[in-house]
Formats: C-alpha cells, sequence, structure tokens
C-alpha cells in the first residue's frame, strides 16, 4: 500500500512527497475539484504518511498507525464533516481542544475538513484564527468541490491543489489491477467512469451494475423498435424510474456509440464496448437522426421534468425519437 495504489493525482503526491522529505510540510492544503475525485481518500493518505511508523514519505498500510486511521480510531486524526446542511462553529471550536497537545503517537495531528465550503461565515473566521497560528505538529486537510467556494482569507492560508479528471487509460489499469472484470467490461466502465476513480469504484460495487446496464440496453432496444402503444408503456415505466438521469445517460452514450460505429467502423471508440453487437445491429438507424436524438435527450437530461410531468415528458420524448 502507499501512494502508488492512488491514480491520477500525481500533483497532490508530488507536494505531500516533497513536504514530508524537507520537514516543511505546509500547515493547510485545500484539495479542490468535482465530487469522486479522491479528495477525502488523498487526505487520509496524507494523515496516514504522516503518521506512519515504517515509511518516511509514504505509508505502508499495515503499521499499527496506519491500521487505526484505516479503522478510524486514530488519536491523532480528527474528520470534521457536515452536520445537516454546514459546518457549524462549535465543530471547529473542537480542533481547539483536539490540537492542545502534541500528537500521541504520531508525527502530526491531522484535521480533515470535508466539504470546507459548507462552513458557516463563524465557523470559517474561527478556522482562520487556527491557520493563522497552528501548532507545530497541526496540518489541515480542506477538500471543496469547487475553490471558489471558500473565503479569499482560508485560500490564502493554504497550499491550493486541483483534484482533476483522471485519465480513461490510468482507471482502466487501476481497474485491471483490482477487480476482476473482463477485458470489455473494463473498457466500458473506464468510460462510463467519466475521468472519476472514485464513480467507477461505486459503478462496479453495486452488485447489480451488470443486471441495470442489461436493463438498460432492453429499454434502449425497445425505444429503437417499439410501436406506438408500447412508447406509451415505455414512458410509464420509465416515469417511475428511480434513476432516470442515470438511464438518460446510458440511452445518450448508446446513441453516441451508434453513430460512432457506423461512422468509423472502429469498436475502439465505444464507450459501450460491451455491447458491441446490438451497437453493430443498429446500422440502419440514418446519422442525422442519431444526432437528433441525442440532442432531444440533452435536452431532456438539462430539464429534467419534476415527477408530476414526467410521463407527459417522456412520451413526447420517446415520440420524437421514433419520428
Ligand atoms: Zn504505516
Amino acid at each position: 500500500m502507499g501512494f502508488n495504489d492512488l491514480i491520477g493525482q500525481e500533483k497532490a503526491v508530488k507536494l505531500i512527497k516533497e513536504g514530508l522529505g524537507s520537514g516543511r510540510l505546509n500547515h493547510g492544503y485545500l484539495y479542490y475539484g468535482p465530487e469522486n475525485r479522491g479528495k477525502y481518500t488523498f487526505s487520509l493518505a496524507a494523515a496516514r504518511a504522516l503518521n506512519c511508523s515504517q515509511e518516511k514519505e509514504d505509508y505502508c498500510g499495515t503499521c499499527l498507525s496506519c491500521q487505526k486511521i484505516n479503522k478510524g480510531v486514530h488519536p491523532d486524526l480528527w474528520v470534521i464533516e457536515p452536520q445537516g446542511k454546514n459546518i457549524k462553529i462549535e465543530q471547529i471550536k473542537k480542533i481547539k481542544g483536539f490540537s492542545s497537545s502534541p500528537p500521541h503517537e504520531g508525527l502530526g495531528k491531522v484535521v480533515i475538513i470535508k466539504d470546507a465550503q459548507l462552513m458557516t461565515l463563524p465557523a470559517a473566521n474561527s478556522l482562520l484564527k487556527l491557520l493563522e497560528e497552528p501548532p507545530s505538529y497541526l496540518y489541515f486537510f480542506l477538500t471543496s468541490p469547487a475553490l471558489d467556494l471558500i473565503p479569499p482569507t482560508i485560500i490564502s492560508r493554504c497550499q491550493l491543489v486541483p483534484f482533476g479528471r483522471v485519465s480513461r487509460e490510468e482507471i482502466y489499469y487501476f481497474l485491471a489491477k483490482n477487480s476482476f472484470l473482463e477485458e470489455n467490461e473494463l473498457k466500458g466502465v473506464a468510460h462510463l467512469a467519466d475521468g472519476s476513480v472514485g464513480k467507477a469504484l461505486s459503478m462496479i460495487s453495486s452488485p447489480h451494475w451488470k443486471d441495470k446496464r442489461e436493463k438498460y440496453l432492453k429499454r434502449t432496444l425497445k425505444v429503437f423498435s417499439g410501436k406506438e402503444g408500447d412508447i406509451f408503456a415505455q414512458a410509464e415505466e420509465l416515469a417511475n424510474e428511480e434513476e432516470l438521469f442515470d438511464y438518460m445517460e446510458f440511452l445518450e452514450s448508446f446513441l453516441r456509440d451508434c453513430l460512432v460505429y457506423h461512422s468509423t467502423g472502429d469498436k475502439d471508440l465505444l464507450i459501450n464496448v460491451d455491447f458491441l453487437h446490438e451497437i453493430a445491429a443498429e446500422g440502419n438507424i440514418y446519422p442525422d437522426k442519431l444526432l437528433n436524438m441525442i440532442k432531444e435527450v440533452e435536452e431532456f437530461k438539462k430539464n429534467l421534468p419534476l415527477p408530476l410531468n414526467r410521463r407527459l415528458s417522456l412520451e413526447a420524448l420517446l415520440v420524437k425519437m421514433k419520428g
């Protein structure tokens, strides 16, 4: 175990390693970027590295300290997350007690503030005081979906580290190493994960993810071949679908695949490569028609109707796709 197991965030790794190596770690780090990019996972890894008894600029994952962090029982790690809608000043004030004595075991005490953008103004001001004059052994790791959601005063006290998209190839190799997926599934998941390792992992950790994809495929093929009567039945069924957005994403990616495959014949460009057979069989839809269908689905996704109007909007969408 170690930083090598985390993929796609070389910049964050480099900064932590440099800090640990030179003994000049920053007291505040702000990790920002969209959901599921591994910001919190990385903060935990940094906490392990600070306290690992086996490694200097990395972590082993197996020493007593690493194990305690894995189990969430390390006395020198404090994790703050929103309670309800925000992070309150009382939560920040508790850091004072936590940080009043030096670390019990490791090199440093670590405070992780998850979704720091949800701090109330008093909470942020209270944190600012701690960031201005932290004890030598206290380190903060903040996460936020975007930089501009954090007060500038906090930003100026932190080292800023963007968490970007992870490339498809990296996700593919990560999954190949860490899962039992078959080649086609690996490719499919790596595409669908949309640059997020977290999304890839949550996809494959759901025991029904394959069933779900099969269900989505069946539905889509019905949309392509259905008669009017079917359309209305389908609209009704879809209106009750809990994960309607999810299905629409699938539908859109399937339509794109049909367009790409029938204009290039290159299966390496497909997202749903596990459904190559079905995509290849849809060769009789004109590209213009496919483009229109994609536009309609995109439009529908943008204005995903409220539950009450869903059925009618879906009927309209399906009729348009048919027509
Ligand atoms: Zn360790």
